[in-house]
Order: C-alpha cells, then sequence, then structure tokens
C-alpha cells in the first residue's frame, strides 16, 4: 500500500483500511487500503490528476450489484460523495448527480409529476451504478433515456460527455471503458399525472417486495438472463432453489438471488456462484454470465 504521504491533499479527506462489508449489500468482503469519499467534482479531478503514478484505484456506488473478495481491495476505492447528490430538471431533461439513489430520483419525478423512470424505484443502488451497469427492469432501462453521462477519466482526470451510442450499451453492459467514472446525467422524462406515477411506483414496490428477498443481504440477480430465457428458472430446473455452500445460499423465493443467509464468507459465496453455474450448464447445456461483479484479492 501507499504511504498516506504519498496521497494528495484533497478536502473531504481519506479513510484507512475500511471494512467495505458494512457498506455493501451482501454485507460481505474485506478490508479497503483507502477509501476516498470526493466532496465535488474539482475534488475528484484533483485527486485524479494528482493521484501517484501506478495507483490502483476503482469505483463503487452503494455496492448493491458487488461481491468484495475476503481479503479486500488493494488502492484507493472512490465512493461519490454529497456533492454529487442532486436533482433538477428543466422541461422533459432531468439532471441527476451520479451518487444520487435511483430511489430518490424515481421519488423526485413523482413529486414533479415527470413520468418515464418510475422502474428506478426498485433498484437499490446509485445513478453512477445504474449507468455503469445498464440497470433496468419492466422493459426499460437506463439507456432507454439517457441523454448524455458527465464522466471522468481515472487515469487522466479529463471529463467529457458522451452520448448513448458513445457508451454502446447492450442487455446489463456497456462498451465504455471502467476507467470511466460517471458523475452525472441528464435523462429524458415526460410530463405525467403524479397519481398515476404513485401508483405504479407502489406496485413496482409491492411486486418486488412479494416476489425477490429484498430484505436479505444479496446483491439482486447473480446472473444475466440468456437471451430468451430465465436464469432463475434454469437455477431452479437444475434442482438448485435452496442450495448452500457454508452460509451462502441460493433465495428459495427468487433462485437468481443468492443470499449471505449465515455468516457467509465471500469465498462461499463465489464458490457458490461457481458450482451453480457448473450444474446448469451440466443441466441445460447453458453457461450462465455472472450479472454480480466481483472484485477484489
Ligand atoms: C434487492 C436488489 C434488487 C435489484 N434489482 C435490480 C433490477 O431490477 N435491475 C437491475 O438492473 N439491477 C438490480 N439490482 C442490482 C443493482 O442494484 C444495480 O446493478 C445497480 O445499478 C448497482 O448500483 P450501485 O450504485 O449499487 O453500484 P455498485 O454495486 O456499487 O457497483 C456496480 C458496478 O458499477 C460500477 N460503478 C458504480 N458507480 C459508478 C460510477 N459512478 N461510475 C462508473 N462506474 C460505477 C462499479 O465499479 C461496479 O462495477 C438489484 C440489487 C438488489 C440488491
Amino acid at each position: 500500500m501507499r504511504t498516506k504521504l504519498e496521497l494528495p491533499k484533497v478536502k473531504s479527506g481519506y479513510r484507512f483500511d475500511v471494512d467495505i462489508s458494512k457498506t455493501c449489500w451482501f454485507r460481505l468482503g474485506g478490508t479497503v487500503d483507502v477509501l476516498f469519499k470526493p466532496q465535488d467534482l474539482d475534488d475528484l479531478q484533483y485527486f485524479l490528476r494528482n493521484k501517484p503514478n501506478g495507483l490502483s484505484c476503482m469505483v463503487l456506488g452503494v455496492g448493491s450489484n458487488i461481491l468484495v473478495r475476503d481479503r479486500g481491495i488493494r488502492g484507493v476505492v472512490i465512493r461519490l460523495g454529497r456533492g454529487f447528490n442532486y436533482a433538477h430538471h428543466e422541461g422533459q431533461e432531468l439532471t441527476v448527480g451520479a451518487s444520487t439513489l435511483d430511489l430518490n430520483v424515481a421519488m423526485y419525478c413523482m413529486e414533479n409529476s415527470l413520468s418515464g423512470l418510475e422502474f428506478l424505484a426498485g433498484i437499490p443502488g446509485t445513478i453512477g451504478g445504474a449507468l455503469a451497469m445498464n440497470a433496468g427492469a419492466y422493459g426499460s432501462d437506463i439507456s432507454k433515456c439517457l441523454i448524455s453521462a458527465k464522466a471522468i477519466d481515472m487515469n487522466s482526470g479529463e471529463i467529457r460527455t458522451f452520448h448513448p451510442d458513445e457508451i454502446g450499451y447492450g442487455y446489463r453492459h456497456k462498451r465504455l471503458g471502467n476507467n470511466w467514472i460517471f458523475v452525472e446525467a441528464k435523462l429524458h422524462v415526460n410530463a405525467g399525472e403524479q397519481q398515476v406515477i404513485k401508483t405504479e411506483i407502489e406496485g413496482i414496490q409491492q411486486a418486488r417486495g412479494s416476489t425477490q428477498p429484498i430484505k436479505s443481504r444479496t446483491s439482486g440477480s447473480t446472473f444475466k438472463n440468456p437471451e430468451g430465457q430465465s436464469a432463475w428458472r434454469l437455477i431452479d430446473a437444475a434442482g438448485l432453489r435452496g442450495f448452500r455452500i457454508g452460509g451462502a445460499m441460493v433465495s428459495d423465493q427468487h433462485c437468481n438471488f443468492f443470499i449471505n443467509d449465515n455468516n457467509a464468507t465471500a469465498e462461499d459465496m463465489e464458490n457458490l456462484i461457481n458450482i451453480v453455474r457448473q450444474r446448469v450448464f451440466a443441466h441445460s447445456g447453458v453457461m450462465l454470465q455472472p450479472e454480480i461483479k466481483i472484485v477484489g484479492d
């Protein structure tokens, strides 16, 4: 690890040897060498321009789609702070900071009678995470309503605005390199009726509560749905509903959600993911592709 003295003097300071498991949905993973929560874009740019050569950096949102390994993450983990948490709109263009929670964007839209982003109410991540994952639900995803996204290059500190075709979106996928940290999005919204939007959001939340283990320590869908098929059906058909390794288990309620049920380690969870992949392949000939990002040592 770099000595503390080598890190540039930023407005927000750093935290060292941080237990990341406390702030990830799975509640798994080891210690992060350095946690940096930039106060605003200037702070982030200053850090990126002045960090020591070769220092490894990665960005996380609220950790609702990641599995951090037991030995943690070397180098610096960047988590965007309060200065990136905002929403405002003009006409049909909504501007949101990348640390804003998807749910809060949906609520902002409801309060301002703006429709089109109701689906965000069911996704527990940030807008930055949604831009990185092309998060979506109920036939919508963030790329479909994205006008442009502002991002900063982790290597150089250069700031650029990208249009969706430059980001190269597909299903839970983007082509743009992981060196770009999204800092802001402009999203298309329509004028709508507040009561209709409210009812839709409540419907989404109710449906989720009854079909997904949203109160458990999970990271949502473990695997992407293969073209024309459902990952959960393939897992179920392979007889893996409720299957366990150590404290990690396949949810009884929704087979594509894996749960830290009983003091699992990240290793239990990664083993579960690998064994489920192998067994589903042996049963159906389909090799599932993880949606969850596995990071760290
Ligand atoms: C109960 C539950 C339900 C879920 N339902 C859905 C669903 O319906 N649809 C869906 O799509 N997902 C769903 N998810 C998964 C997850 O919420 C989304 O993928 C979400 O977009 C991740 O956002 P995050 O802020 O938590 O990102 P993280 O999990 O912290 O990070 C995910 C990836 O995004 C990258 N990233 C994060 N922030 C940035 C940034 N600012 N710039 C660049 N890269 C960044 C990280 O490096 C990492 O690779 C669900 C998860 C849970 C726990």
